[in-house]
């Protein structure tokens, strides 16, 4: 059931997207070669706590931490870990979710560690550009497949592709609701988009081919290939103006 948003709600929602997104914004500063992701998802655990929100996704589903920190070929969910010290020129997706009064807030962006290749670094662009180009579409009256289908255009024409086997969202009073909202996908198709609804768009683009499979510890999903994968997310609120993205820092 998807679930429509009054004007007070969304705005009270905001909280915990600016909380979300300054945690992001925590992940990105520590984002470094020498670094572990485990010191990544403590300081992102301890900015939320801090601001009196819990992290949405610790214990989400069983999850081990704060943040999924999934670097290079790892799309996401990855696991922090203390073994896993990151190194110039990887590209670490951090995404992040914080709850607070009754909300939540979801948010992801790939990190540049120092000087990445420049085939990471039009990846990058590119996934981060298709996040603008889905927000674009997220109009009122518009449907699911609109946003969808922006990513997806925008992507392939630049020889990338779209994973399918994972989506964005629905976000509210719980982390994950109605309606799914693939990243690839027919304009026209799906779901009308009505003023009120709060969606987390998330494109998760591929260099090589959109296989995605999931490792024995149930989270860490990586590309088959072994090619790299980037993922940028904002969750959003259609509104009568237009689409407005929530999780800005603040
Ligand atoms: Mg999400």
């Amino acid at each position: 059931m998807v679930i429509v948003k009054t004007a007070r709600e969304i705005s009270k929602m905001m909280d915990a997207c600016r909380i979300s997104a300054n945690a992001l914004r925590v992940a990105g500063e520590y984002v470094k070669p020498g670094v572990t992701t485990r010191e990544i998802d403590e300081q992102v655990r301890k900015y939320i706590e801090k601001q009196g929100a819990v992290p949405s996704f610790l214990g989400y589903g069983g999850f081990p931490a704060s943040a999924c920190i999934s670097v290079n070929n790892v799309v996401i969910h990855g696991i922090p870990s203390d073994e896993q010290v990151l190194k110039e020129g990887d590209i670490v997706s951090v995404d992040v979710g914080a709850f607070y009064e009754g909300f939540h807030g979801d948010n992801a962006y790939t990190y540049a560690c120092g000087k990445v290749s420049e085939n990471a670094k039009k990846l990058m662009d590119a996934t981060r550009i298709s996040l603008e180009k889905g927000i674009e579409a997220a109009c009122a009256g518009n449907r699911v497949g609109d946003i969808g289908n922006a990513v997806q255009r925008y992507v392939e024409a630049r020889g990338y592709s779209v994973v399918r086997d994972f989506v964005g969202h629905g976000v509210g009073a719980k982390l994950h609701e109605d309606p799914s909202i693939p990243n690839f996908g027919k304009a026209g198709r799906g779901v009308r988009l009505l003023p009120g609804m709060t969606i987390a768009i998330e494109p998760m683009i591929c260099e090589g081919s959109y296989e995605v499979e999931v490792l024995e510890d149930d989270w860490t999903t990586v590309t088959v290939d072994g090619k790299l994968a980037a993922h940028y997310e904002n969750t959003i609120a259609i509104t009568p103006d237009g689409p407005k993205i929530m999780t800005v820092p603040g």
